[in-house]
């Protein structure tokens, strides 16, 4: 990993119709080359971080109301979602949200779009996402709505790769998938990173699977940071137990462990 960081979120806070206040005072470093988990349980700030750096949040009434974005060194807090995808910085959203009237290929085409590419150059991308889910090659006639829960996490993942981001945002990929798809996701996000160099910050729910794959974590409670520390040691920390889920031991690496090393701010 690279000593500047590839995103850098200070002190953000978002507030929807002017009178929800959802995130208070979050601040997390993505290293380029990393991978970084966003936990929490439900409604803890996870998903309107993320679409506060990818200025998604504007189109639900949702408006940063403190802090900064600094995105490769420039700041970004005011951009436009579309430039953002156009200097590799996208985001998958919760729930795969295909297109279900659309084919799986016509629902990866569309991730290249905002590089107006050639047609040669969206064949590539087509190629070397079918290279890392051969799965949907064999889908790609079919209607994404036809497909299963993890063919379609694997189409949202493709169209995302089509823009041939630099990092990505991942919104809760396990929710609703079988623990077997849930690891083959994660393992192509490992092997994205490992081999692409691809950077990560990725919100799950799942705390367990994400602390096995992610390099640094952050726990979000009621919009703020309640947690945070490499992944191995906060997997390790009761207080994940309970600032999290309500706490069922063994939950997040089977060791229950009091480890201070962890800053809990
Ligand atoms: P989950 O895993 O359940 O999606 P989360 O950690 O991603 O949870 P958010 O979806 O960011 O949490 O929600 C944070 C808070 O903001 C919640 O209180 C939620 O009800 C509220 N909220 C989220 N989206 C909106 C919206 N579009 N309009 C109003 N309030 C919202």
């Amino acid at each position: 990993m690279s000593e500047a960081p590839i995103l850098q979120v200070d002190g953000i806070a978002v507030t929807y119709s002017q009178i929800i206040a959802a995130v208070h005072d979050v601040s997390l470093t993505v290293p380029a080359g990393g991978i970084v988990a966003l936990l929490g349980g439900n409604g803890a700030g996870k998903t309107t971080s993320l679409k506060a750096i990818s200025s998604l949040v504007r189109a639900e009434r949702g408006e940063l109301t403190a802090g900064r974005v600094v995105y490769r060194g420039a700041d970004v807090t005011q951009a436009q979602p579309w430039t953002l995808v156009e200097r590799g910085l996208v985001q998958v959203l919760e729930g795969r949200r295909c297109f279900a009237h659309l084919s799986v290929e016509d629902n990866l085409r569309i991730g290249s779009f905002a590089r107006r590419p050639a047609r040669a150059d969206i064949r590539v991308g087509l190629e070397r996402v079918y290279g890392i889910f051969p799965r949907l090659k064999d889908r790609r006639k079919t209607l994404a709505g036809y497909t299963s829960g993890g063919e379609q996490q694997m189409v949202a993942i493709g169209r995302a790769l089509m823009a041939r981001p630099s990092l990505v945002l991942l919104d809760e990929p396990s929710m609703g998938l079988a623990p077997q798809i849930v690891e083959e996701i994660f393992e192509i996000v490992a092997a994205l990173n490992r081999d692409e160099g691809v950077s990560f910050l990725l919100a799950e729910q799942n705390a367990t699977v994400a602390l096995r794959y992610a390099h640094y974590g952050y726990v979000l409670e009621g919009g703020r940071v309640a947690a945070q520390g490499p992944a191995n040691e906060l997997a390790e920390r009761d207080v994940l137990q309970e600032a999290y889920l309500g706490g069922a031991p063994g939950r997040y690496a089977g060791r229950r462990v009091q480890d201070e090393r962890v800053a809990v701010v």
